[in-house]
């Protein structure tokens, strides 16, 4: 599982990511979530010689949970059901973010800390609630 942070932009430089806002705890998930994109897409793409791309817009964690920000570009309307079943598959991506800890990875669930949410495993909520 790759962890670098810069890895989509090393990887996929055509992909146009404009910023990851989340802890490390998160990389390995959001780039399997690239990684899973870009192989269905140019599988779609070859199959049906097409030349569909995305841009990621951003990536960020609100309310405790990732958000994954894209649009598909060289799409028709006969490519609906594909975009809309990546779509699906991202939210779904989302939902399992929330059993991650932001910070490290490691089994979680989301927490109010002094006021905010945040997803962290018993030991990052510890520390993070220590240094207050
Ligand atoms: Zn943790």
């Amino acid at each position: 599982m790759n962890n670098n942070k810069d890895y989509i932009a090393t990887a996929y430089p055509e992909l146009q990511l404009s910023y990851i806002e989340c802890e490390d705890g998160w990389i390995p998930h959001i780039n399997k979530i690239t990684d899973r994109l870009v192989k269905d897409i140019t599988e779609y793409n070859s199959k049906k010689e097409k030349n569909i791309s995305f841009v990621i817009n951003q990536i960020k964690e609100k309310f405790g949970g990732l958000r994954y920000y894209v649009t598909f570009t060289n799409t028709d309307v006969s490519d609906n059901d594909f975009t809309a079943g990546l779509h699906k598959y991202i939210w779904d991506m989302e939902h399992v973010s929330v059993y991650i800890c932001e910070k490290c990875g490691m089994y979680a669930e989301t927490r109010n800390t002094h006021g905010w949410y945040k997803t962290l495993c018993d030991k990052c909520y510890d520390d993070c609630m220590d240094k207050e």
